[in-house]
């Protein structure tokens, strides 16, 4: 029987690229849920479980996956980083990709700067600059926020280091601090910079997306992966055997 796929949020911007997505590559799209739809009787026919909705969907769908079972895809960003931690436990329960990007050159990205900010050191200033389409609903990215904790955790920081956007008169730049930037306008897909500046020098670290394909396929791939797998949380980086 052919694996098949619950899309959560069917009718937003992703939902219809994973439709899309799936029929380019034959895969069987059991239903398709949004706002008002009956999601557990819609859900209970299907193998796997899609879903790029609204994060406050989320705690009620990974329950009821982990009742039914349900090996999980991620993708809904803009969760308060307390309320996450709680959902990533109950998650752990099922097996369960949740990934801020499914791109398979923003994993890349993060690979690349892991390795940059072991390389360089605090004396190159870390910050990390985003771009989207005037619609998003959140801010900063999940995709700036993955990049800016690998920075953490390469210069053993804490989230106190994060410095979002600055105003006013904020004193010279600390080699302790993070910089996080958030632009919104027009219809871009998404872009993200991590940028390494010290005296005399400045890496760039740049992906730009301009077709939101590559997310729908990077999720569709997890969905395959993942209803093989035994119960945890796992990453686009584990799905594509980057680690
Ligand atoms: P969108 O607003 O176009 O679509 C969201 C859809 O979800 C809408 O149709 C809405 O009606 C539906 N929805 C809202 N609440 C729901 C609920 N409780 N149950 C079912 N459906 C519900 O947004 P989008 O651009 O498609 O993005 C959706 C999410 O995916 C966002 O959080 C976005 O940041 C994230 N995203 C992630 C990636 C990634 O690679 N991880 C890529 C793009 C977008």
């Amino acid at each position: 029987m052919p694996l098949s796929i619950l899309i959560n949020g069917a009718k937003g911007r992703m939902g219809l690229e994973l439709i899309g997505a799936a029929a380019k590559l034959g895969l069987t799209v059991g239903g398709t849920v949004d706002v008002g739809d009956d999601f557990a009787a819609v859900a209970q026919r299907c193998d796997v479980i899609v879903d790029f909705s609204s994060h406050s969907a989320t705690r009620a769908m990974i329950s009821f996956a982990v009742a039914q079972k349900k090996p999980l895809v991620i993708g809904t960003t803009g969760h308060p980083a307390a309320e996450k931690m709680d959902l990533l436990a109950l998650a752990a329960k099922i097996p369960c990709v949740w990934a801020g990007n499914f791109s398979v050159g923003v994993n890349l990205l993060f690979a690349l700067t892991r390795r940059a900010a072991a390389v360089l050191g605090s004396d190159y200033d870390a910050e990390v600059i985003e771009m989207h389409h005037r619609f998003k609903k959140d801010a900063p990215s999940g995709t700036a926020a993955r990049l800016l904790e690998i920075i953490l955790q390469e210069r053993q920081l804490t989230a106190d280091a994060l410095r979002h956007g600055r105003e006013g008169i904020t004193g010279e730049r600390t080699s302790t601090e993070v910089g996080m930037h958030s632009l919104r306008g027009g219809d871009v897909v998404g872009d993200h910079t991590v940028m390494f500046a010290a005296l005399g020098e400045r890496i760039e670290l740049t992906h730009r997306a301009s077709d939101r394909a590559i997310f729908a396929r990077g999720a569709l791939r997890a969905a395959q992966w993942v209803a093989s797998q035994q119960p945890g949380v796992y990453d686009m980086q584990d799905v594509l055997g980057l680690k």
